[in-house]
């Protein structure tokens, strides 16, 4: 029975092939738009769902009905514009291999063909038999490529990935390459191939250059790293500061003057040890033989350096003792020095001073009225003087001795003294002879002032052996004229004096 089910199902759907055959055939409408169907099968899924409808309308109706034909021609609209930009990205892919296949081909015949097939590309790309052909094209120019760098780029793991990169990282790697190169101590024999290489990664890194660089790089640090370059560039540096600091003495000793024969000496030696390590420096090919030679160079320089420092060390310290010892006298002088001006100024006092009295004597009186002349000449301060003579004193001298007659004239400095003022000037002129100076003092204030002195004297309580003794003396008085002198003032108080004398004595009289 299954059977006959089976016999029947099939027998009914080969009709039915059969109906859907002869009215395709007669319904050329019906066949393109199946046929279209078939052909744009799997491009758009409403595309695919709308021209089924379409399909089944035709074949109820005999035409389309007009929303379904113009939704199915929108979506053919938009399956073109999706297409062109598949194109157009694909376009944009292989410009993007070809511009990183001529960064690497260097051939020109890779050149060429490159230029060509961009050149001509654009308004077949997209087209499948094409598109195949260009693919083709491309893989066998890379081909060389990948097979050149396919070794280096295993071996660091690095070029794999960078075939994907974009000039960016080459750029970055060479700017690493240049910070690494700035690093490096690299000794004057190798600086050629340095600059060479530094030159080469400056132009710019490609793929294809990138492994032969950084072979010719690790060649270079290789060969820096044999020649211990550190070691040597440290070597020199402490030999460059010693040299210095030898300078830098001997330039500080001419500095300070002491350019003695021996500074001469030095210098002259220390050039020429200089020198032979320079030239020694020169000529040597080996490290350990330059630092042989250098060192003893040196060991010569700073036994010169020590026993100049010795002898300079021992001239200095004998200047030392010798200024010490100067400075040791200049000192004992000045103490000498300030002995003598005291001494000086007591002999001076004592000079100018009556022994008997402590009042200035006749010196001091005519040192005291020069400058009091000054100062009233240049001042017009009006002064006076009062010339003094004990009154018959001889006759004290003849009664009562010589010493009462020292004893009474003490008394009467005393007096003097005591009754004039602090700015009077009061002198033991000779014998009992006194002169006061008043500055400041007119002829009428001086008689005032002097007329005190005599009555004070008059007054003294003097005795001798308990026997009262007269005392007086009489004063000429005179104050300093227009045009004075200081011998003319003194004359016209002496000649007072006499006038107080002849007129009876314990007087004064204006002169
Ligand atoms: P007159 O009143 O006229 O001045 O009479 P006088 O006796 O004072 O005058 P004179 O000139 O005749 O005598 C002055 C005396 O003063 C003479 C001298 O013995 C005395 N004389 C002078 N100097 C000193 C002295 O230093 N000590 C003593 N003791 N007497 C002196
Ligand atoms: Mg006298
Ligand atoms: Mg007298």
């Amino acid at each position: 029975m299954e059977q006959d089910d089976w016999k029947e199902r099939y027998k009914a759907l080969s009709e039915d092939v059969d109906k859907l055959q002869v009215k395709l055939d007669e319904q050329p409408l019906l066949r393109l738009v199946c046929q279209m169907a078939v052909a744009l099968d799997g491009q758009s899924e409403l595309l695919d769902r709308s021209l089924k409808t379409l399909c089944e309308q035709i074949k109820t109706d005999k035409t389309g009905k007009p929303e379904t034909v113009s939704l199915v021609e929108k979506q053919l609209r938009g399956l073109d514009l999706e297409q062109q930009q598949h194109r157009n990205e694909l376009l944009h892919g292989l410009q993007k291999w070809i511009y990183q296949l001529r960064l690497n081909l260097t051939s020109d015949l890779s050149n060429e063909r490159l230029s060509e097939i961009e050149r001509t590309m654009a308004p077949f790309v997209g087209q499948l038999a094409y598109d195949s052909s260009l693919i083709n094209d491309l893989v066998a120019l890379q081909a060389p490529l990948l097979t050149d760098d396919f070794m280096g780029g295993r071996q660091n793991g690095i070029l794999e990935e960078l075939g994907h990169e974009d000039e960016e990282l080459l750029q970055k790697i060479g700017s690493e390459l240049l910070s690494l190169m700035s690093g490096l101590h690299i000794p004057p024999g190798d600086m050629s191939l340095a600059r060479e290489l530094v030159s080469r990664i400056e132009r710019g890194i490609s793929l294809s250059s990138l492994s032969g660089i950084i072979q010719d790089l690790v060649g270079l640090v290789a060969r820096l790293s044999s020649h211990n370059s550190e070691d040597f560039e440290d070597y020199l540096l402490n030999l460059t500061g010693q040299l210095a600091e030898v300078q830098a003495f001997v330039e500080e000793s001419q500095k300070d003057g002491l350019l003695s024969e021996e500074t001469a000496l030095l210098s002259s030696g220390v050039h020429s040890d200089v020198q032979s390590i320079q030239q020694a420096m020169l000529e040597s090919q080996d490290l350990q033989q330059l630092k042989s030679n250098v060192s003893s160079q040196l060991q010569n320089i700073v036994v010169s350096v020590d026993l100049f420092k010795q002898k300079e060390e021992n001239r200095e310290r004998r200047l030392h003792e010798r200024y010490q010892q100067l400075q040791d006298r200049l000192e004992q002088m000045e103490v000498q020095t300030q002995q003598m001006k005291v001494h000086m100024e007591a002999e001076r006092h004592k000079a100018l001073t009556d022994s008997l009295t402590s009042l200035p004597n006749r010196g001091g009186y005519d040192q005291q009225i020069a400058s009091e002349f000054d100062r009233w000449k240049r001042y017009g301060q009006a002064f006076s003087i009062a010339v003094a003579d004990l009154d018959l004193f001889k006759r004290i001298n003849d009664s009562y001795g010589h010493q009462a007659g020292d004893k009474v004239l003490r008394l009467v400095a005393t007096i003097l003294t005591r009754q004039c003022r602090s700015t009077d000037f009061v002198s033991r002129y000779g014998g009992e002879e006194f002169v006061i100076l008043m500055p400041g003092t007119t002829a009428e204030q001086a008689v005032v002032a002097v007329e005190k002195i005599r009555h004070a004297v008059e007054c003294s309580p003097f005795n001798f052996h308990g026997e009262p003794v007269n005392i007086t003396l009489s004063l000429g008085v005179a104050e300093v004229q227009a045009d004075d002198s200081v011998d003319g003032l003194f004359g016209r108080a002496d000649r007072a004096l006499y006038t107080a004398k002849s007129l009876g004595r314990n007087r004064i009289e204006l002169g």
